[in-house]
């Protein structure tokens, strides 16, 4: 009797008798007939407290693949669990390296400002990658020669502003304002701790600040005496009106800070998704940043691969998934994501996604890297002379042919 076929009457009797059959009479079988844990055995049994939601949308933590294997890090961290700094216009919250110790490259920042509403004018030390996820805003920066860029954004669309960048956002007054996502590439970068015009004013003496500004003391009356970082502005002008008069005489910026993705298509297409990616090659200014969009259909898997050039720093957008981590050591790890979690993988770090859930699963992968790069598991075993492939994997010929030969992305495509 070969394995396969030996395998096949164990699952077989598995669907017959339930598992507690192969616990007691297969023994080191179980693990290679089983696909996922069952909650029912007693060996998976708590008998202790438990937190039963939790438990509920972490089913591959509690009862884990049995393929999962070892000790992975964590590599979940959900804004759910982030506190917000609010004030009247708004809120911001952050994940960094002390939430996520896999994710020591990269820290991202979720935003809401409601109408009027203005992250005040800043800089900082690492650069600033956006993704609009409601709403429209506007975003201001001077280049670093000076000049002027203003310019309007919605949903799916991105900036980016290089380190020491000052800049701005502000959410339009009609509507609801604005929420979005930033990524940093740096893990420690804290939103909390920006160099803040209003702080920098409210250090300066006023005499000192009325000689640099052309003015008088008294003019300087009502400088801010602490930090605004979300506060209601003036509601903004006309966009052209804006870029004008912020232009004066130097003349508009000819970089572009903004990218409007929203209207791009995607790179990759099959049945069961989309994957529409963004780099320095359509976003010359985001040097330190590229991303992907990825859709993934109920039922679809984003494919097993890796990312040679940088760890990646995911957002979840919409829907359910599970990422399983591979990493050198023969270990394994799934965890379950949702909208608003944060995932990471380190660099050259072996995963895929699947959708688990009934609707569009869909997340972005960041990576502080000038180009998006990745290499998958079908690419390198498909452009891998056959023999070696089924020597390696004991498939037969046929099944090799089956394996899809161009990059799909996602599958089953
Ligand atoms: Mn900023
Ligand atoms: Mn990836």
């Amino acid at each position: 009797m070969n394995s396969i076929t030996r395998r096949d009457l164990l699952k077989r009797a598995a669907a017959a008798s339930g598992a507690m059959f192969l616990a007691s009479r297969a023994g080191a079988e179980e693990k290679e007939t089983e696909l996922k844990s069952n909650p029912s055995d007693p060996k998976h049994s708590i008998l202790g407290p438990r937190n039963n939601e939790l438990q509920q949308e972490n089913p591959d933590s509690t009862f884990s693949p049995p393929t999962d294997h070892g000790n992975v890090d964590p590599f979940k961290y959900p804004y759910s669990f982030a506190r917000k700094k609010t004030s009247a216009a708004g809120w911001a919250r952050q994940v960094t390296y002390k939430d996520l110790i896999t994710a020591p490259e990269m820290a991202g920042v979720n935003m809401r400002l409601l109408p009027n509403g203005c992250r005040e004018l800043h800089w900082h030390k690492s650069a600033e990658w956006a993704y609009m996820l409601e709403g429209k805003a506007r975003v201001t920066c001077i280049d670093y020669d000076g000049k002027a860029f203003v310019d309007d954004v919605g949903p799916g669309d991105l900036w980016y502003f290089p380190p020491g960048i000052p800049h701005s956002i502000q959410a339009e007054a009609q509507g609801n304002g604005c929420e979005f996502l930033l990524v940093f590439d740096d893990g420690k970068f804290n939103e909390y701790e920006t160099f803040l015009i209003s702080e920098w004013v409210a250090r300066t003496p006023k005499d000192v600040l009325a000689k640099i500004m052309g003015t008088s003391v008294e003019a300087l009356a009502k400088l801010p005496k602490e930090e605004q970082f979300i506060f209601f502005a003036q509601p903004f002008k006309a966009l052209e009106e804006e870029r004008r008069q912020a232009a004066g005489t130097l003349g508009y910026s000819k970089t572009s800070f903004t990218y409007f993705m929203s209207k791009d298509k995607p790179d990759k297409e099959t049945r069961s998704g989309t994957a529409t990616i963004n780099d320095s090659s359509k976003f010359p200014i985001s040097k330190t940043i590229a991303a992907a969009k990825v859709l993934v259909k109920p039922g679809g898997i984003r494919e097993l691969h890796w990312h040679p050039n940088s760890d990646e720093w995911q957002y979840y957008i919409k829907g359910k998934g599970r990422m399983t981590v591979f990493t050198a050591g023969n270990r394994a790890r799934t965890m379950d994501f949702q909208a608003g979690d944060v995932g990471a993988v380190g660099n050259n770090v072996g995963h895929y996604i699947e959708n688990t859930g009934t609707e569009d699963l869909e997340f972005l992968e960041v990576f502080k890297a000038p180009n998006y790069q990745d290499l998958s598991f079908t690419e390198w075993i498909s452009h891998t002379p056959k023999t070696l492939v089924m020597s390696h994997l004991n498939i037969d010929s046929a099944t090799y042919d089956a394996i899809p030969r161009d990059k799909g992305v996602i599958v089953p495509a």
